[in-house]
């Protein structure tokens, strides 16, 4: 973090303030595992134009952040997405040697645990859900919040549970079984249908693609509107190009559409974009077949 970083201020949205709560950032994604439908000349070409805010030198490795956001208001506080998380007992952590400071970020933004009434996942990846939980002296899994309903689509609930994914979770570390059932065995786990109002000027919505009930958070209040989109863009390439999904979108074509029509709505209404893996939000425009951006960098934000 920098020094201009520690004095800027959260994101106003009227009443809302939103602070990115950052889990670790790196060049974490080999670029043409995310992205294989683009040959190599592409690739590099794509990744030069974005810089190397987005890429590492030699343009083989995406740099991405893992990110939640807190917002909050006088009586709300609520988190959007719980990043990598801590140690759980049959996972290793997903880069070797990462140990995860993020409930460090939180207390240094000025909020504990016990304050936080709500936590929004976006979609059941293993990034997204990491401190869900938080792991005991004696071994168990309890949920780190613990005076919070943990909101969830059912649509993306009923996706990871299904035996399809079984094979996923055996491949990947059993992210259910760590950081979504103590959470529901704890009695804290909301199913919602639909879109769902979580407070005045606060929206659960459904933006389905990179996983089947993939949701969004939009904010709008006092004139303004933030999108937190969570993995509907990993690299500003697929804002130059939304057309682009990655490897990692069960249905690359709905995600494609969802984006298009996201982004649309961003540069017409002057929203704040908030990505889960990208360091700065940014503001999209219109362009012949895409869109450009800009990025908002007087943010406060906390984490690596
Ligand atoms: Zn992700």
């Amino acid at each position: 973090m920098t020094a201009a970083d520690r004095t800027s201020q959260p994101l106003t949205m009227g009443r809302w303030q939103i602070t990115p709560l950052r889990d670790a950032f790196g060049p974490f994604l080999d670029a043409a595992t995310v992205f294989p439908m683009l040959d190599a000349s592409e690739l590099t070409r794509l990744l030069d134009r974005h810089g190397e805010s987005y890429a590492d030198p030699s343009r083989t490795r995406l740099n991405v952040a893992s990110q939640g956001y807190l917002i909050r208001r006088p009586g709300r506080t609520i988190i959007v997405d719980t990043c990598v998380g801590g140690p759980k007992p049959d996972r290793q952590p997903p880069m070797p040697g990462f140990v995860s400071r993020w409930l460090d970020q939180l207390e240094q933004a000025g909020v504990t645990v016990a304050e936080v009434d709500t936590v929004v996942t976006t979609h059941l990846h293993h990034d997204h859900v990491g401190w869900n939980t938080t792991l005991t002296p004696d071994g168990r899994l309890r949920p780190t919040f613990p005076n919070a309903r943990y909101l969830l689509g059912r649509t993306e609930h009923g996706y990871l549970t299904s035996p399809a994914a079984r094979a996923m979770l055996d491949r990947v570390g059993d992210y259910l079984t760590d950081s979504v059932t103590p959470i529901a065995e704890a009695g804290q786990l909301d199913l919602v249908d639909g879109d769902h109002q979580i407070d005045e000027g606060i929206t659960y919505r459904l933006a389905p693609g990179h996983t089947p009930g993939h949701r969004i958070v939009e904010v709008t209040d006092g004139g303004r509107t933030a999108l937190l989109v969570g993995d509907l863009v990993h690299h500003p390439l697929q804002i130059e190009r939304p057309e682009i999904s990655t490897a990692m979108c069960v249905a690359p074509a709905e995600a494609a559409a969802t984006r298009v029509g996201l982004l649309g709505r961003a540069a017409r209404d002057r929203a704040l974009v908030l990505a889960s893996h990208l360091l700065h939000p940014v503001r999209v425009r219109v362009r012949t077949g895409g869109f450009d951006y800009d990025v908002e960098a007087s943010v406060a934000s906390y984490g690596p």
